[in-house]
């Protein structure tokens, strides 16, 4: 969508990516089939490009420092440094004074026996390379917790305190080099299995915790000295906003602001990285955002993959994303689906 968002104002993207049937491959100027730690391939891509950024949070940071030697990486090599890795990530939040959802860190079999009991029902998460609620353990108590810590093969982890959830919404913003920052409507998203399954843009939610939460997002943002967009994720609960994590990439979640707004996410990442203007983030209707799950693939008699009936879907107002992902599996995100109203329909 970045690289769609780009072509349309006419700047070249070229893709450093080890997927043969990476989706954006038909839309770029370039691509370079490697490993993200290739320094022949970075080499080629620093000498070919003016200016780096990501669509994961998973690049090795070594290779984004070579990069930097090339051009500016936006954001900074530091906000995905911290950002991929939840110990990091939640540090930082501590120390910006953000609110958060009480954790203990998990690095040995040695700190569960003397784990607060508070912690418990909590949720034991990798700190690093979790996605979609992948790398998560729920967990009732200390033998859980050991048994789930030895199954995630005993990589460093968090414990957090499983909350009562009323709402989970997120903040997309984007903030250029000069430090100027604009905000999406903040969006209510609906996670099943871990997974966000449907994003409603705008959001309810009384005004002072809308403007807390572009207070809290704006925080990171600055601290982070942050440069493109981001994603903050939040839990409402008891009346009471804690950030859960951040995103340093416009593939999160707000895809809806293709339809809805004057000028998307996308759009924003890529005039960020090409010092444009930042674009307007006004939203001009309700839009309903559903992801495309690989389940829908085999939802049929005989379970066996196919391509879903999309004509049940063609209706005014309604977009169909498919991302154009070669293998359909359950709980992948193979696409989205946009319904929007326009305010003055
Ligand atoms: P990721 O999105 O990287 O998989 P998250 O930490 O955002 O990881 O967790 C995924 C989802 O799991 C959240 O959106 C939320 O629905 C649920 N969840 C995560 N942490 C908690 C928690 N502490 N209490 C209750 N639910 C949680
Ligand atoms: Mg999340």
């Amino acid at each position: 969508m970045m690289t769609e968002a780009a072509y349309k104002l006419n700047i070249d993207v070229v893709i450093l990516e080890k997927n043969k049937f990476c989706p954006a491959a038909s839309l770029c100027k370039e691509i370079i089939f490697s490993d993200f730690n290739d320094t022949d391939a970075l080499s080629y891509l620093g000498k070919t490009c003016e200016v780096f950024t990501v669509e994961s949070e998973n690049i090795p940071i070594k290779s984004l420092k070579f990069l930097s030697k090339f051009g500016e990486v936006k954001p900074g090599t530091n906000c995905i440094e911290i950002c991929q890795d939840r110990i990091k990530e939640k540090s930082f939040l501590e120390e910006i004074s953000l609110p958060i959802v009480p954790f203990s860190l998990i690095d040995s079999t040695e700190v569960i026996s003397v784990v607060s009991e508070n912690l418990f029902p909590g949720i034991l998460k990798t700190s690093r390379f979790g996605y979609d609620g992948k790398g998560q353990v729920h967990v009732y108590n200390k033998n859980e917790l050991l048994t789930a810590y030895e199954k995630l093969g005993k990589v460093d982890c968090i414990l957090e305190k499983k909350i009562n959830l009323d709402k989970e919404i997120s903040i997309i913003l984007v903030r250029n080099s000069n430090g100027k920052i604009a905000s999406y409507p903040p969006a209510e998203n609906i996670h099943e299995n871990g997974i966000l399954k449907t994003s409603f843009m705008p959001c309810k939610l009384k005004k002072n915790f809308l403007l807390e939460a572009f207070e809290y997002a704006s925080r990171i943002a600055d601290k982070l000295n942050y440069c493109g967009v981001m994603c903050v994720e939040f839990f409402f609960s008891d009346e009471k906003l804690f950030v859960n994590e951040i995103a340093p990439r416009p593939h999160n979640s707000g895809h809806q602001t293709i339809e809805a707004c004057d000028c998307s996410q996308f759009e924003q990442q890529v005039r960020v990285c090409a010092n444009l203007p930042i674009g307007s983030t006004k939203i001009n209707g309700n839009a309903k955002l559903t992801n495309l799950l690989g389940d829908l693939w085999f939802s049929n008699p005989n379970k066996v993959a196919s391509n879903p009936d999309w004509n049940k879907y063609k209706r005014k107002g309604t977009t169909i994303h498919l991302y154009g992902k070669k293998e359909a599996k359950i709980g992948r995100k193979m696409g989205h689906l946009v319904e929007f109203s326009r305010y003055d329909d």
